[in-house]
């Protein structure tokens, strides 16, 4: 349905402007002060426009366990988080409805699910994730969650001789079961989108990396994977490869214009290099760094070294929540703890430009998403600047970076179609969606995993504790 948004606020170079902006057959056809209304009017006085942001990096099942997770750093975080990992496909449909839901409200209009798979039903997790997301019209990047290596072979091995279990399939199984599922899921232009995303070095070998490489060559798909979130990964590398993560993955060809790499706290100055020549893309997510204690990713230094960087919520048992505007508040002013030249410290609207246009960068999608032009795709925010949290007047991206915007967002269109009104989701009943989630679940406090109790004394020696 094509409409004109009507007397939008909108950012220009360095102001603000009011104007009309036209969207026909879901683009935006034009934008100007003075526009005949075209189609549907949607009227937007005080309501500030923004091109919609991109949650990169997030798994949606993680919701399931939010508020409940040890304080652990990730290799303990991961273990426990995989004992109680729900394994069925009614709850992983809720917690993609409910990722969606929480992104959308948070000026997000495309997320990336690093989609856990249930063992046995990979295939119908993935159809479901997919299923919910067409329903709510979120644009969504499925990307299954792939490894061929046991949890314990993550961990350093240090002076101790570590054998593993091996995986309990085989690499080539895991490769059919991607292919599969792009030649069921893959509809870019309807907004869905499989990416090939073996977790990371520390569980894959290279014969996964590279069997998605030529996946992600045969259907040019974006490739998305964990990098150095961790010391133990560091150490870990070197351990592999007897030199860095970033030079192996290089080495092996996975590194492109297509690559996301979620986290990348650990890196050294010629990794960024790396990262730079090959325009591979780093996805923070400060507030999972934060909460595992992972450490402080080096955005500045990535900034100053033209390497592009969106954010990512990551999955909700490591923030605990879905937020993306938290997300970008932290991922910005947490960087002027690490330079004290405030010359280099990013500005709400370079944090705005990295959660829309660098977003879209990471996901080979910058032609078509991530700014408001004409031409591009009507993925749009509306946020109401008459909101309390957004009072009183000053500058209203300051306010919505800075500040602490509660209810903010009035309207969300994705592909040109409307998912989110005066600030309600439009296209799913999220009061049911609310029951369900209740209903699925109840109060508890404290858990015992098995495989914490394994791992953890070797971890604790390996890593020097
Ligand atoms: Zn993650």
């Amino acid at each position: 349905m094509d409409f004109t948004i009507e007397n939008a606020l909108i950012a220009t170079q360095d102001n603000y402007t009011t104007a009309s902006v036209q969207v026909v057959n879901g683009r935006i056809a034009a934008i100007s002060s003075q526009l005949d209304t075209a189609g549907v009017s949607v009227k937007a006085d005080n309501k500030l426009l923004l091109p919609g942001f991109v949650n990169a990096h997030t798994h949606s099942s993680e919701m399931w366990q939010r508020g409940i997770m040890s304080m652990f750093p990730l290799e303990l975080w991961l273990a426990e988080l995989y004992d109680f990992a729900p394994l069925d496909l009614e709850k992983v449909y809720l917690s993609a409805l409910g990722t969606a839901v929480e992104t959308l409200l948070s000026g997000g209009t495309t997320v990336v699910d690093h989609l856990v798979l249930i063992p046995g039903k990979e295939l119908e997790t993935i159809a479901t994730a997919v299923r919910a997301y067409q329903e709510i019209g979120i644009r969504a990047f499925v990307a299954p969650l792939i490894q061929d290596e046991s949890l314990a072979a993550g961990i350093p091995c240090g002076d101790t001789k570590q054998t593993h279990e091996p995986y309990f399939r085989s690499t080539q199984a895991t490769l059919n079961i991607i292919e599969a599922a792009i030649k069921q899921f893959h509809r870019p232009g309807e907004g869905i989108s499989i990416v090939v995303a073996p977790t990371g070095i520390q569980l894959c070998t290279d014969a996964l990396f590279r069997g998605c490489v030529e996946l992600s060559d045969k259907y040019n798909l974006c490739r998305h994977s964990h990098l150095l979130e961790t010391k133990a990964q560091e150490k870990l590398a070197q351990e592999k490869y007897a030199c860095t993560a970033v030079e192996h993955l290089n080495r092996i060809g996975y590194l492109d214009y297509r690559t996301s790499l979620a986290h990348c706290v650990h890196l050294t100055d010629s990794d960024i290099e790396i990262l730079a020549k090959t325009k591979s893309t780093v996805v923070h997510n400060p507030l999972s760094n934060l909460r595992l204690g992972s450490g402080i990713a080096p955005v500045l230094k990535y900034r100053q070294a033209g390497v592009n960087v969106s954010f990512g919520c990551d999955g909700a048992s490591s923030n605990d929540s879905q937020d993306l505007l938290e997300a970008i508040k932290i991922g910005s002013i947490l960087h002027n703890l690490t330079d004290k030249d405030y010359q280099y410290w990013i500005s709400p609207r370079q944090s705005v430009q990295m959660a829309a246009l660098g977003g879209a960068i990471g996901l080979n999608m910058e032609n078509e998403n991530g700014s408001l032009e004409v031409g591009k795709k009507a993925d749009l925010v509306l946020y109401d600047l008459t909101s309390l949290s957004l009072l009183p007047r000053t500058d209203p991206i300051g306010l919505l970076v800075l500040g602490r915007p509660v209810n903010v967002v009035d309207s969300v269109w994705v592909n040109g179609k409307q998912v989110v009104a005066e600030g309600e989701v439009t296209t799913i009943d999220v009061k049911n969606l609310r029951q369900e989630l209740f209903k699925h679940s109840e109060w508890q406090t404290k858990r015992k995993s098995k495989t914490v109790a394994e791992l953890e004394t070797h971890y604790r020696l390996v890593m020097g504790l």
